[in-house]
């Protein structure tokens, strides 16, 4: 099973992904985490990115499409894995296209878009409450809003360009309640 689970920063993404990715047993590839070890540990990428996450934008497609696929092969050849949630990727068109390509080279494509849907009022919130606990650098309010325009104006046509594929997820209630919509949704084998 390939997955693509999308949605607004501040979704609850990650934390979803975390969960269908042990009860399935699918590798779970998310760009924003691989970028932030790449920053704490202050390789040339990090210190290239940083500044790009610090105001909100989006990294280049060919550094996000790289870093997918140098890991793609080795996570789907661990062992008990039989798929692979994408969370945060792909955030372009381009990347869509990209991601198809490379799973189409090994016989491969994605089965469904789960798209979280949270209100931007909503998300704010979450994310000033995630900078409070987290010190994330990239969750201050004038970030937020830039992250929030950066979604719609440039990720929300990956939601058009895999419209056949995607379910709406109701993102707003308690992480269980999310996880049982979303499992509730997935394509069934
Ligand atoms: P996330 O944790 O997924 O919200 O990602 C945090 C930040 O990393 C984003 O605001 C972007 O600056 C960058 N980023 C993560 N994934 C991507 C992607 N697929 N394309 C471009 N930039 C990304």
């Amino acid at each position: 099973m390939y997955l693509i689970l999308f949605g607004p920063p501040g979704a609850g993404k990650g934390t979803q992904a975390a969960r269908l990715s042990a009860a399935h047993g699918l590798a779970h590839l998310s760009t924003g985490d691989i970028l932030r070890a790449e920053v704490a540990a202050g390789t040339p990428l990090g210190r290239q990115a940083k500044g790009v996450m610090d105001r909100g934008e989006l990294v280049s497609d060919n550094i996000v499409i790289g870093m997918i696929a140098n890991r793609l092969d080795e996570e789907l050849a661990k062992p008990g894995i039989n798929g692979c949630i994408f969370d945060g990727f792909p955030r372009t068109v381009a990347q869509a296209k990209a991601l198809d390509s490379m799973l189409a080279e090994r016989k491969l494509a994605i089965d469904a878009l789960l798209k979280i849907e949270v209100s931007e009022d909503e998300i704010v919130e979450r994310l000033l409450n995630r900078a409070r606990q987290q010190h994330r650098s990239d969750d201050n309010a004038e970030t937020i809003r830039n992250r929030f325009r950066t979604y719609e104006s440039t990720t929300l046509p990956v939601a058009e360009y895999y419209a056949k594929l995607c379910t709406k997820i109701n993102g707003v209630g308690s992480i269980d309640a999310v996880t049982q919509r979303i499992e509730a949704a997935l394509p069934k084998a």
